[in-house]
């Protein structure tokens, strides 16, 4: 009877992990683009400035309308047709519903720390120096354990990203900066690896996004990771730099990137419909006065402020959040587990958002 008992339970328990369709988990970030162009599209205040922006005529009839519904979806048309139709949009505080960031900086490597750890460590993590991570990215975490070991990898544009992963300890595979592809090279792979050193981008410790994706692609095929870590960076860049045009059209390159990886995982047996894509920003930039769109750092308003997007076969589908509401970037690190039904005991680290699966 003990046994039966025990039999029935497990047989339970088997069923109620199947109802668990994520087996993989894509984490996307596009470094400091504001809330206010994915809700909004091209801002009014920018969009003709020619302090900003080299051509305002072709600005303008790239991107803008005045419908903001039709705005947002010119600039960013994968997030306002599959994502806004099949996932979650957190952060429009047009409707009150906000997501912050709880570190208290507001520049890159803290962000990135607080969303892949679940935690701010405003002490340690205090700059954005090639320090190695002291603390544990749940990607460390996820390879440690036997159903990820190997399966795990990260693609980032700024050169930073090893440190942040902590790629002395962790050994996790990440390509960032201007690293090349150096395992067994496909041939699309070797082209990237010769064009990478050709074109110049215009900073140097940041490459053009075109190489951090199509190196993720070619990896995707190649090993099928379970985790998959891309962090696009070019909006950031082009905003220090004031480029308010190349701001925007790097975010609608982007949006086009990860439609090409849900394209993808939607095409290919191994991802299709047990894969969730968690797609986040690092932090915010300034509202007012307009000159601080370009910034961000603790004495910039609003700079903290960012915004989430879910989606993936567990998520409910409840489009544009138009709620208040309040998530924080230390949400997403436990969501992220939560998504696969791992466990992550750590308790700095935010809950799981609510609601983000069935
Ligand atoms: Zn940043």
């Amino acid at each position: 009877m003990k046994k039966l008992i025990i039999f029935l339970f497990t047989i339970c328990l088997a069923l109620q992990n199947s109802a668990q369709e994520t087996e993989n988990v894509f984490i996307v970030s596009l470094d400091g683009l504001r809330w206010q162009e994915l809700y909004g599209g091209a801002d009014s205040l920018l969009i003709d400035d020619p302090e900003y922006v080299k051509n305002p005529q072709e600005l303008a009839s790239m991107y803008w309308h005045d419908d903001l519904l039709e705005r947002r979806e010119i600039l960013m048309p994968f997030f306002w047709s599959t994502i806004v139709s099949e996932g979650q949009l957190y952060g429009n505080r047009q409707y009150n519903n906000r997501v912050d960031c709880t570190n208290e900086k507001w520049f890159s490597y803290p962000g990135y720390n607080e969303i892949l750890t679940g935690f701010a460590d405003d002490d340690r993590i205090a700059s954005n120096d090639k320090i190695n991570n002291p603390n544990k990215t749940i990607l460390e975490i996820l390879n440690e354990r036997e159903k990820y070991a190997g399966k795990v990898a990260a693609f980032g544009s700024w050169d930073v990203f090893p440190y942040i992963v902590n790629r002395d300890r962790s050994g996790l595979p990440i390509n960032a900066g201007f690293e090349t592809s150096k395992a067994d090279p496909t041939e699309t792979e070797a082209f990237l690896n010769k064009i990478q050193g050709e074109i110049r981008g215009p900073w140097s410790s940041v490459r053009l996004d075109v190489f951090t994706h199509h190196y993720a692609m070619e990896y995707l095929k190649k090993y099928e990771p379970k985790i998959l870590y891309v962090a696009y960076g070019e909006t950031d860049d082009f905003a220090h730099d004031g480029k308010y045009d190349e701001y925007l059209k790097s975010a609608t390159q982007t949006d086009a990137y990860i439609r090409e990886l849900w394209d993808f995982v939607q095409s290919n047996q191994h991802y299709r419909d047990k894969t969730t894509m968690i797609i986040t920003t690092d932090h915010g930039r300034g509202i007012r006065p307009k000159a601080n769109w370009q910034h961000h750092g603790l004495r910039i308003s609003g700079a903290g402020q960012i915004w989430i997007a879910v989606i993936g076969p567990d998520t409910p589908v409840l489009g544009e959040v138009q709620r208040t509401g309040q998530l924080y970037q230390n949400q997403i690190a436990k969501t992220v587990m939560d998504a696969l039904g791992e466990e992550y005991i750590e308790p700095k680290a935010g809950d799981a958002i609510e609601g983000a699966f069935k």
